[in-house]
């Protein structure tokens, strides 16, 4: 017999949504705070990939070398303004020295671990009527030049060995490419196909999510900001600007905003928003594909009738702050590669949020150290839908059995302030 609980949930964004599911099913009362909708922040105008074999950190080797003096460049799909460097000096660091090969390997196992089941988790919330239907028509990667096709698809055949995908089609020519794929522009000249990781419409499956749990006795409670978390003897009080909320376990997670709360219970601001962005549009024949246009780190994901194109990582320390010259720039990226588009009227749903990331590419998934009632589930980085529905399920674990269900790996511990008291609960723990 499971011992049920009231649990608060702070944010109604993808993370807050999966572990809401979890927790209901195992026989405990939830309410979701949020600061604004329910589904807000990255929730839903998001690219839809539910891809484990697109989920590298992004601390790597090759975002390294990139350097520093790419990422100031407004062109760059990763950008900082020079101003921000400053500000954002000590992820950076943080970050490099996570990006070393032996760093990088590590973290990407931790999160094939966690990815190992997370089609049949996605195929389940369908058939439970929480999820939406995922398409599996594959990802097509199209490029100007053999040698980029071939790069690409040589990485991909690696990525393959990890046994989350299938091994890519062969590099066809552009009759080949226009023969599976008639929306593509004169620029997709090589390109493969691959299939094994899928996408949905987030915004469909956030409205099932929501309908869902409402049916099964969630209080949603949105335009509530909380300002505070504090365990207590017996429980947890959340504190908003319309009254404190008591109950016995409360999960942060609050997407790229969860610093602010970490930060007073003693972590060291190392969840930061990375913009990123998207817009659709109407191509005259829609694709079937999800399309990745050229070196360009832009995509497309078909979503109903529309081409939701979707990219850029911006660190400017904002977190919803459109910039303008991030859309041209995905412009430039895919207006070769797709025929028949009027890109200065033909762009709707302009969009733009905060991904939570993290130095190390990796997720907080765990029960804060010194307050083991209040449970981290933030920092996804690119990746919150795919390794949505395993957080949701890795929670419900922590919730039922303690800590000793988290993965070291994602373990808050290694965020904790210098100085802070924390510090010492954690040496002492031995984390
Ligand atoms: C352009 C773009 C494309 C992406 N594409 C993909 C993709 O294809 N596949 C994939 O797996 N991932 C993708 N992601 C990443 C994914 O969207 C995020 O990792 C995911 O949304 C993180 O979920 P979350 O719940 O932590 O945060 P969010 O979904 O942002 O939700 C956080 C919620 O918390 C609420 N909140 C914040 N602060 C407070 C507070 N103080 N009190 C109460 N509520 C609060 C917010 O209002 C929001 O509703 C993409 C992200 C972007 C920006």
């Amino acid at each position: 017999m499971k011992n049920n609980k009231d649990i608060i949930i702070i944010g109604g964004g993808l993370i807050g949504l999966f572990c809401a599911h979890y927790l209901v099913k195992d026989g405990h009362r939830v309410t979701v705070l949020d600061r604004s909708a329910i589904g807000s922040g990255a929730a839903r105008g998001n690219g839809g990939w539910v891809c484990p074999s697109r989920s590298q950190p992004m601390a790597s080797p090759g975002t390294l070398r990139e350097g520093v003096a790419s990422w100031v460049d407004p062109a760059s799909p990763l950008y900082i303004p020079p101003s921000h460097l400053p500000a954002i000096a000590s992820y950076l660091m943080r970050f490099a020295r996570n990006s070393t090969q032996a760093r990088f390997q590590k973290s990407l196992d931790s999160i094939d671990g966690m990815n190992s089941h997370t089609h049949q988790l996605f195929d389940a919330l369908e058939e439970e009527g929480v999820g939406v239907p995922l398409d599996s028509h594959g990802y097509l990667s199209v490029f100007e030049t053999h040698h980029s096709a071939q790069a690409a698809h040589e990485a991909s055949v690696e990525t393959a060995k990890r046994g989350l995908t299938s091994v890519p089609g062969e590099i066809l020519g552009q009759s080949d490419l226009l023969a599976i794929e008639p929306a593509l522009g004169t620029a997709a000249k090589f390109g493969f196909r691959q299939h094994g990781d899928r996408w949905l419409d987030p915004s469909a499956l956030v409205d099932k999510m929501i309908d869902s749990l409402s049916e099964r006795g969630v209080n949603f409670v949105p335009d509530h900001t909380v300002f505070s978390v504090e365990e207590r003897p017996h429980g947890v009080a959340v504190t908003t600007p319309y009254g404190v909320f008591e109950a016995e376990t409360a999960i942060l997670a609050a997407g790229a905003w969860s610093n602010d709360l970490l930060r007073r219970l003693g972590f060291n601001g190392m969840v930061v928003p990375g913009k990123g962005y998207s817009f659709s549009v109407r191509p005259p024949v829609l694709p079937v594909h999800n399309l990745q246009f050229g070196r360009s780190h832009v995509a497309g994901t078909p979503i109903g009738d529309k081409l939701r194109i979707v990219g850029t990582v911006e660190f400017d320390g904002s977190y919803d702050t459109l910039n303008r010259s991030r859309l041209d720039i995905m412009k430039r990226g895919a207006s070769p590669f797709l025929r028949g588009v009027d890109w200065e009227n033909g762009v709707t749903d302009e969009w733009v949020a905060p991904r939570p990331m993290t130095p190390d590419g990796l997720p907080l998934i765990g029960a804060l150290p010194g307050s083991e009632r209040i449970i981290a589930a933030t920092g996804h980085n690119m990746i919150g839908l795919t390794l949505g529905a395993a957080t949701g399920v890795m929670v419900a674990g922590i919730v039922e059995n303690g800590n000793t269900h988290a993965n070291r790996a994602f373990d808050p511990a290694r965020f904790t302030r210098r100085g802070s008291p924390l510090r010492k609960v954690v040496a002492k723990a031995g984390l």
